[in-house]
């Protein structure tokens, strides 16, 4: 005999939820009663079919702690209406003690018009590896973005070790030259002035012959703490231009005050006593200054305002140390000023 439509349907429908994968299972609403178990769901967590008949295993007894209330939230949604379809995602306990990610779908059903269905028919279907991805892409993006954070802090860090000089922590040579010329442009654009100061420790190979390289390196520190401290904050860039050689750069600054500063700076270092040994040895020296002061239509760059004060600086040399000299660099022919020396012996190294 033929089979009838209604077992042929039944047949169909079979045979698409097992190509899918999906287990079937409906729950009485009236009576609260399951109506057909999701057996194949527990045949995958490792129960027997007598494990399962018997109803040994109640399945809200085998979801996962944690997911137990998102179940409930979900089904409790779709039984008020709140949502069109009841969706969750969810663990379940295996016989053998792992969890095993699953998800349902499902929908109320078998209403007629206006009254509400009195099943709630779903499918259950394992979700366990695409899951597992999910949870392996976290963990990557994861240590994607603790290690970008990483690289942004070398990175910081690099940037700050290519922009400082590391013995002394001032700007080397390269960002003098680069916030310089930045300088340079913006006191050409309001016309305002810009002073310059090269500053040399005098005959500082004396101290490296007489202490050793090491207390050289302290010498050369402390005369960068001096300068360092004379820095106005966001506005003056203080330098170790080479070996002992430091540059500061006075924005606003025209020349009689760039003088004032430079000697200043000489009178100071000049005072200074470096401790350079553990016996209590103590280091003294002095710096030649130069100054180089930028006017409006001067027509020079910031390199050739370094070269300036470089060149006063090799006059302060000349002169016998421990001196400031002074080019004004005005778009008149350049004039030297020479601070007068004011009566000391040039600067030399004393040991304590
Ligand atoms: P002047 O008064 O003409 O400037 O004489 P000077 O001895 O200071 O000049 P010179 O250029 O002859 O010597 C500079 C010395 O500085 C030579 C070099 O070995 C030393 N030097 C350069 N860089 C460093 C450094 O980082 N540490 C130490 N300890 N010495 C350095
Ligand atoms: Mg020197
Ligand atoms: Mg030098």
């Amino acid at each position: 005999m033929a089979m009838g439509e209604a077992d042929l349907n039944k047949e169909r429908l079979e045979l698409a939820l097992e190509a899918a994968g999906l287990d079937l299972w409906e729950n009485d609403l009236i009576t609260g009663n399951v109506t057909r178990k999701a057996t194949k769901t527990f045949e995958e967590l490792g129960f027997s079919e007598d494990e399962i008949v018997s109803g040994v295993q109640d399945i809200y007894g085998l979801f996962h702690p944690d997911d137990i209330d998102t179940v409930r939230k979900a089904v409790a949604d779709h039984l008020t209406g709140v949502t069109p379809q009841y969706r969750c995602e969810f663990r379940l306990r295996s016989k053998s003690g792992e969890w095993v990610w699953f998800a349902n779908y499902g929908r109320i059903m078998d209403g007629h018009g206006e009254t509400r269905g009195k099943r709630l028919i779903g499918v259950t279907f394992n979700i366990h590896d695409r899951k597992c991805r999910e949870t392996e892409i976290a963990q990557i993006n994861q240590q994607l973005t603790e290690q970008n954070r990483l690289l942004q802090q070398l990175n910081a860090s690099l940037e700050q070790l290519a922009a400082n000089d590391s013995l002394t922590g001032l700007s080397n040579r390269r960002t003098l030259m680069e916030l310089g010329a930045k300088e340079y442009k913006r006191t050409e654009r309001f016309g305002h002035p810009l002073s310059l100061l090269v500053a040399d420790i005098d005959l500082f190979k004396t101290v490296n012959d007489l202490y050793g390289h090491l207390a050289g390196d302290r010498v050369i520190c402390a005369v960068a703490q001096v300068c360092a401290a004379r820095k106005r904050s966001g506005v003056d860039i203080v330098a170790r231009f080479g070996g002992e050689e430091f540059v500061i750069v006075l924005p606003e600054t025209d020349g009689p005050s760039a003088l004032q500063v430079a000697e200043s700076l000489r009178r100071e270092v000049e005072t200074l006593l470096v401790c350079v040994g553990d016996e209590g040895q103590e280091v003294a020296v002095t710096v030649s200054i130069g100054v180089a002061t930028l006017h409006k239509g001067s027509g020079m760059d910031f390199e050739e305002l370094v070269n300036r004060a470089d060149k006063a600086l090799y006059r302060a040399k000349e002169s016998g140390r421990n001196t400031v000299h002074c080019v004004d660099a005005h778009p008149a022919p350049a004039r030297v000023h020479v601070l007068p020396n004011p009566g000391e012996a040039p600067g030399g190294v004393v040991a304590a």
